[in-house]
C-alpha cells in the first residue's frame, strides 16, 4: 500500500510519524473519514469543508489547499488501484517540544491512508444492528466544539467500550442535559407515526455529512422530518430507528439496550431512506 505523507506518496512501511508529533502526544489534530464508490469520493467537498472548519476552530493551519488535498486523495486511491475504498485524511499540529502551547509548531503533519472497503455485509442492513444507551455523556459544546472532528476520540471510545459490554454494536450517547445526542461514529434518527426525528445540531453533535444528505433526501421525497431534541424515552417508544455515517450509510437499529425497536425489524421508512441513499450513491458514483 502507498500512503500520502505531507506531500508525497510513500510505501506503507515508510509512512511513519515522529513520537514527538502532537497527534500522537495529545490527539492534537483533526481528521475526516471519506468513502470512494467506483472511484468517486462521495461528497468530497463537504468532508473538506468540515476538515477546514475543524482545523480553523482549533487554530490549526492546514498547509495545503483544498484542491491539492482533493488531488492527493484521488492520487492515493490511484496509487493503490482502489475504486471502492475507505480514506482517512488526518492533519496533526505536527512536531513540537513537549508542552501544550501551540506556538512553535511550524509544520502540521498531513496523512492519507486508503483501504479497500465495499461496505458492511448486506445482511446487516436486513437484520439491523443493536445499540445501547450508555452512561458516558457526549462532551458538551462548552468543553469542546462538537463540530470539530478531533483526533481525540477517547469520549467515543469509552462509550463504545460500554456498548460492547452491553452486547451492542453502537453506543447512543446523551448530552449533559440528558437529551439523545449521537452514536460514537454516527448520527441517530428515530421514526414515530411516520415522522422522522433527529437531534438538532445544538444538542451538541457532529454535523454528519450523511446526516445532511439524509435530511435533504427526506425533504425531496416528502418524508416528514424534524430536527429537535428528544429524551431516551422517545427512543424506546420509537417505531423505527437508524444511524447514519460515511461507513454505515443508513443502518437500521433494531434493538436498543436489548429492547426491540418497533417489531424488531428494519422499518418501512428506514428501508426507504436506505434505498434513497443507495440511489444517491449510484447517481453520484455514475
Ligand atoms: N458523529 C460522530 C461522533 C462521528 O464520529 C461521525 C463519523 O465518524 C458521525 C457522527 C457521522 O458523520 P459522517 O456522516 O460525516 O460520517
Amino acid at each position: 500500500m502507498f500512503f500520502f505523507m505531507s506531500g508525497s506518496l510513500v510505501p506503507q512501511d515508510q509512512a511513519k510519524v515522529s513520537v514527538l508529533d502532537r497527534g500522537f502526544l495529545y490527539g492534537d489534530g483533526v481528521f475526516e473519514t471519506l468513502r470512494a464508490y467506483s472511484g468517486a469520493i462521495f461528497h468530497c467537498n463537504d468532508h473538506l469543508d468540515r476538515l477546514f472548519h475543524s482545523a480553523e476552530a482549533i487554530y490549526l493551519q492546514i498547509p495545503f489547499t483544498r484542491d491539492y488535498l482533493i488531488e492527493a486523495l484521488y492520487k492515493t486511491l490511484e496509487a493503490n488501484g482502489l475504486k471502492d475504498a475507505y480514506l482517512r485524511l488526518s492533519v496533526t499540529r505536527g512536531v513540537s517540544e513537549p508542552g501544550l502551547d501551540i506556538e512553535g509548531c511550524p509544520s502540521p503533519t498531513v496523512t492519507i491512508i486508503a483501504k479497500g472497503f465495499s461496505g458492511y455485509p448486506e445482511g446487516l442492513y436486513k437484520t439491523g444492528i443493536g445499540a445501547a444507551v450508555v452512561n458516558t455523556r457526549r462532551i458538551p459544546a462548552s468543553a469542546l466544539n462538537p463540530a470539530v472532528k478531533s483526533l481525540n476520540f477517547l469520549n467515543n471510545i469509552m462509550a463504545r467500550v460500554e456498548a460492547k459490554r452491553l452486547n451492542a454494536a453502537e453506543a447512543i450517547m446523551l448530552n449533559m442535559e440528558g437529551y439523545v445526542a449521537e452514536g460514537t461514529v454516527s448520527n441517530i434518527f428515530i421514526v414515530k407515526d411516520g415522522v422522522v426525528k433527529t437531534p438538532l445540531l445544538s444538542v451538541g453533535i457532529l454535523n454528519g455529512v450523511t446526516r445532511s444528505v439524509v435530511i435533504k433526501l427526506a425533504c425531496k421525497n416528502n418524508i416528514p422530518l424534524t430536527e429537535q431534541p428528544f429524551y431516551p424515552e422517545e427512543l424506546y417508544s420509537a417505531d423505527e430507528c437508524f444511524v447514519t455515517s460515511t461507513l454505515y450509510e443508513v443502518m437500521p437499529v433494531t434493538s436498543i439496550t436489548d429492547t426491540p425497536v418497533g417489531n424488531g425489524q428494519p422499518g418501512v421508512i428506514t428501508r426507504k431512506m436506505f434505498e434513497l441513499f443507495r440511489e444517491c450513491i449510484r447517481n453520484k458514483a455514475a
